[in-house]
């Protein structure tokens, strides 16, 4: 039996009726470029998330960018984020010009560490950009607390929490923008690209709208320079059929968590990330920390046995050659550092199923238990 990480044509099967129509509506109507797939889509994504306004663009990546520009950051700025992150994160960040802080995370949830974020606000920090990894959300309202009183912003970076809740309010809905991303791997994906920023702030949704669309409001008034970042009509359509799945789905990936928190609880050595109390998280990555013998052999193990797995992230940014100029060291972030060298992503869908699941428990207690 191969296991796949992801299996997105197991998904399509499911609801290939659906999206089959949707996209050759798109296709009929010929019209590709914003129009009334991407607004539908658009006040549906805002709804689900329980915000004003949802702003399609072309990634997750351009998401963040424009919600920075949106909240006025720039060139002499700070803005603090995580090291453990998709550097999307951090690129987003450095296309303002802003300069990028890195803080350390929690031990135990390994999300941004409130205490540590204190200590890194200087007069220059303008924006605080939390990460909700692997579909955790971050302890919203302590960074908010610490937010307010820098007088900074906070932004999320919800690319992996579509619908997790703090409390009850969803990830990407407390700070002053969300973003989000809908690579096909994610928790909710497109078949390509694309990206969304929500908000409650309705001068923050009309200045993403307008840097996504070449700066412009309407036809021929182009008021600064923009970019071309817009969310595609085809992708539009295809969001709209999966986020009618998409509560479902995490309530599946959910299912499936828990069971491998049951099965693993009895296996010396691995301990699964913990989600922060108070949280809903959404299990876009099931995560374990190897304790005991060595990783890349459990690694092996598993390929032997046709189990795919993943390291999320093995490098943190301040490791990464193109980051190397922020001028961390080795050493400056233990906990980040620490976890990349034990963590590994175990397969997680909402398509799994138990007995993939049991399947994958199995071969990691023989190897733990071969040791
Ligand atoms: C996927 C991801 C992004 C980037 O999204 P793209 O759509 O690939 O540009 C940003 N941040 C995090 C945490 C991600 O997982």
């Amino acid at each position: 039996m191969k296991i796949p990480m992801v299996d997105l044509r197991a998904q399509y099967a499911t609801i290939r009726e659906e999206v089959d129509e949707a996209v050759s509506r798109v296709m009929e109507e010929s019209a590709f470029i914003l129009g009334a797939h991407v607004r539908d889509f658009e006040e549906e994504f805002a709804a689900w998330c329980g915000v004003r306004h949802a702003v399609g663009v072309n990634s997750g990546t351009a998401a963040l960018h424009l919600a920075l520009l949106a909240a006025g950051i720039g060139a002499g700025d700070e803005v603090i984020t995580v090291p453990n992150t998709f550097v999307a994160t951090v690129e987003a960040i450095a296309y303002t010009g802003a300069r990028v802080v890195l803080v350390d995370v929690d031990p135990e949830t390994l999300n941004m560490d409130v205490e540590r974020l204190r200590h890194a606000v200087t007069a220059k920090t303008r924006a605080i950009l939390p990460v909700h990894l692997y579909g955790n959300p971050a302890d919203m309202e302590g960074i908010l607390e610490v937010a307010r009183s820098a007088g900074a912003v906070m932004l999320e970076d919800a690319a992996q929490a579509h619908g997790a809740l703090h409390g009850d309010r969803r990830a990407g809905s407390m700070g002053r923008a969300g973003c989000f991303s809908f690579y096909p791997g994610k928790n909710l994906g497109a078949y390509g690209d694309g990206g969304a920023v929500v908000t409650d702030d309705r001068e923050i949704a009309d200045a993403v709208r307008m840097y996504a669309n070449h700066g412009r409001s309407e036809k021929h008034a182009h008021h600064v320079v923009g970019w071309n970042e817009r969310l595609d009509a085809i992708q539009a359509a295809v969001l709209r059929v999966k986020l009618r799945h998409i509560d479902a789905w995490n309530e599946s990936r959910r299912e499936m968590a828990r069971l491998y928190d049951t099965l693993l609880e009895g296996v010396h050595g691995i301990v699964p990330v913990a989600p922060m109390k108070g949280t809903t998280p959404v299990y876009h990555l099931y995560v374990v920390r190897v304790e005991r013998g060595s990783r890349d052999g459990l690694r092996r193990r598993l390929d032997e046995a046709g189990i795919a797995s993943g390291i999320h992230y093995p490098v943190a940014i301040h490791r990464t050659p193109a980051f190397e100029h922020l001028g961390y060291r080795e050493g400056d972030f233990p906990v980040a550092e620490s976890a990349s060298s034990k963590i590994v992503s175990l397969p997680i869908y909402p398509e799994i199923g138990e007995e993939r699941v049991r399947a994958v428990v199995s071969e990691v207690r023989a190897w733990m238990e071969s040791i």
